[in-house]
């Protein structure tokens, strides 16, 4: 993160505030009385920090709770609408932007497209535009916004929060933090697009109460976030999670990363569609396939969902590949669930039977047993959405 030192961050550098603000998130509401006995502190402590953090805005007082003899007590509760934070997730060939309110409710969703090969400097100045024509819309005060998060498909050294690989938009040893601080005039965070959603499934999503669990992204490439005992795990350099270049067969084609059989090259998006692409050149047609025509990414999945042979039964294979991963996954960490997000959310129902199966057969009975195999409710929001949540995570002590 770029310090940038504010009124919103001197709050979150209070852990009594912070561990208050947690305990009643996770409530939903509590009395005072409630939050001294859960919290150890006194009741004028509890009462101070509350007054404080209701002045601010983060939190309200709301009717009145059950009286344990006595007079009923005052219920405190989070104050939606209080306080916002953009996440941007940066991809291939489009920008999306989400803002949500401090109590997780998403506010307002944007996509912008653009052509292959955006730069830094192009991205921040198309989220500045993002982020102003939201506020506009929304009549948003700009001063209510802790933070914003960027998501990119790359990894992000934490010592210096500079990317120092995204292949996929060609970006190496760049520092979009500082130049988006600069910009956007408020607290910067980046983080890789699996973390991000992975905080997503997290905060808001599958793996609330889920301590140890993997969420990994089907997209132009594949990733991974890890979570072990409820917190992101990196690695030592940022670069955890990087499953699309697990080697499912040394004899397969070759890989971006200079290896061949990596699970990318079977199970995104792009190798997905490029071998679709090959076929259909070869002379492959059908009722929805027309013969010598490129088929684009969404029509591959509704031809699938059709019925198209050769369209289900890319997608089936590559499925059977992601239940390798999931069983190595899960040999590996023995996690509690593993959750498919981003494009997978969209051909789920036609997989998901191979991808339970291969993973169940292949992992050792174990640890298969305590893993639920899941698919996220997000999709493609999902990272957009875990960025904008890591600004709000701040406010809790996360
Ligand atoms: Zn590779």
């Amino acid at each position: 993160m770029v310090n940038k030192p504010t009124g919103n961050n001197r709050y979150l550098k209070e852990l009594n505030q912070a561990s208050i603000m947690e305990l009643i998130r996770i409530k939903g509401k509590l009395s005072r009385k409630e939050l001294s006995e859960l919290t150890g502190l006194s009741r004028t402590a509890c009462g101070n920090i509350t007054r404080k953090l209701i002045d601010d805005g983060f939190l309200h007082e709301t009717g009145q709770g059950e009286s344990t003899g006595g007079r009923k007590p005052v219920m405190l509760e989070i104050r939606p609408d209080s306080y916002y934070a953009a996440g941007f997730d940066i991809g291939m060939t489009k920008l999306q932007a989400v803002v949500a309110d401090i109590s997780g409710r998403i506010i307002i969703e944007k996509n912008t497209e653009y052509e292959l090969g955006i730069s830094v400097e192009e991205a921040v100045l198309l989220a500045d535009k993002q982020l102003r024509e939201i506020i506009k819309e929304r009549k948003i005060n700009r001063e209510k916004f802790l933070g914003c998060a960027f998501s990119v498909p790359g990894i992000v050294d934490r010592s210096t929060d500079k990317i120092v690989m995204a292949p996929n938009l060609s970006w190496n040893h760049v520092d979009l933090s500082a130049k988006a601080a600069e910009i956007l005039k408020m607290p910067v965070y980046i983080e890789n697009e699996a973390m991000c959603s992975a905080i997503c499934e997290h905060w808001i999503g599958k793996c609330r109460n889920i301590g140890n669990f993997v969420c990994i992204n089907v997209d132009s490439g594949i990733g991974a976030g890890v979570f072990i005992n409820g917190a992101l795990f990196r690695g030592t350099g940022g670069s955890a999670g990087e499953i699309g270049h697990l080697v499912v067969d040394e004899n397969g084609c070759a890989c971006g990363c200079g290896n061949n059989g990596c699970l990318e090259t079977y199970a995104s998006v792009r190798y997905m569609l490029q071998q679709a692409n090959e076929k259909i050149l070869e002379g492959y047609g059908s009722k929805y396939v027309k013969l010598g025509t490129r088929i684009e990414w969404d029509e591959l999945v509704d031809y699938a969902q059709k019925g198209d042979s050769l369209c289900l039964g890319i997608l089936r294979d590559s499925a059977k590949f992601l239940g390798y991963a999931a069983a190595y996954i899960i040999n590996t960490l023995n996690p509690e669930a593993v959750v498919l997000g981003k494009c997978f959310k969209q051909y789920s129902s036609l997989v998901i039977d191979v991808l339970v199966e291969t993973a169940m057969k292949k992992a050792l009975p174990y640890p298969a047993s305590k893993a639920a195999i899941m698919v996220s409710d997000y999709g493609m929001n999902s990272s957009a959405l875990g960025a904008a949540m890591i600004p709000i995570r701040k406010v809790f002590g996360k």
